[in-house]
């Protein structure tokens, strides 16, 4: 068992709950690891790539050597397929390079935490890049290294950039802004206002996954085990049942 502070609540956390409560039970109470794959390895490296540029307030010519040496070489099955997205690590850099030399807002900050108080829980999170804009407002981004987007994709129903919004506002006073998702991958933003997201609902989300895991309410869920990164050592995984069938 791993020591948590049963009233602090953050994304990851309700995501994973409202996923398959077993599955947190996993992570979070028993503190199993997922492990990498070829994208979530290649996720990191990029993520820790654009933290450490834009915290040295680097020049966009020296992305590639952030990159290099926050390359992650781990979660590949062989030489050739940690090739394979090294370079697809790359095409996303070179594209993110020259949208860097025409930006018109500033970084304020990478990677911060934001934390306040709701209804005797305490809600936390921790944010890629804040910019501050040329119109005085605020951005508030994630990103995303997948190269899918689904037509109907639609931020305002995102409980995480809808608690990153919320977040802003009542953790730092940031009054006006907007939170983007930015598809590094497919060189794409997609941004709401920060009262676009439904505050109260998103916030009721939150406390209903909390008060469910205060009651140790750890069912399996197993509409997400084809997508699970556990389904090979799950005891109710149907995925695993199927395979050996
Ligand atoms: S394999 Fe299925 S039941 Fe097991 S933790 Fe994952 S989603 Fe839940």
């Amino acid at each position: 068992m791993i020591p948590q502070n049963p009233r602090e609540l953050n994304y990851s956390k309700v995501k994973t709950y409202r996923e398959c409560p077993y599955l947190y039970k996993l992570k979070y109470t028993e503190g199993r690891k997922e492990g990498l794959t070829p994208a979530t390895s290649l996720g990191v490296s990029i993520h820790r790539t654009l933290e450490d540029y834009h915290s040295h307030r680097g020049d966009p010519s020296e992305i590639m050597r952030y990159y290099n040496a926050n390359f992650l070489c781990a979660g590949f099955r062989s030489a050739a397929e940690q090739m394979e997205y090294y370079l697809k690590g790359r095409r996303m850099l070179e594209v993110y390079e020259q949208r860097e030399y025409g930006r018109k807002s500033t970084v304020d900050a990478t990677e911060r935490e934001f934390m306040f108080d709701y209804e005797g829980w305490v809600i936390r999170g921790k944010i890629d890049r804040i910019d501050k804009l040329e119109d005085g407002g605020w951005e508030v981004i994630d990103y995303k290294t997948d190269a899918q987007l689904e037509e109907s994709y639609d931020i305002t129903s995102s409980l995480q950039l809808g608690i990153y919004s919320i977040g802003a506002r009542r953790a730092w006073n940031l009054k006006k802004g907007k939170a983007t998702v930015y598809f590094v991958a497919l060189d794409r933003k997609i941004s709401a206002d920060f009262d676009s997201f439904n505050e109260k609902e998103i916030l009721d989300i939150f406390t209903a996954a909390g008060e469910a895991i205060k009651a140790k309410k750890f069912d399996p869920d197993t509409k997400h085990c084809p997508r699970c990164l556990m389904n090979n050592r799950c005891p109710y995984s149907v995925v695993k049942q199927q395979e050996a069938a």
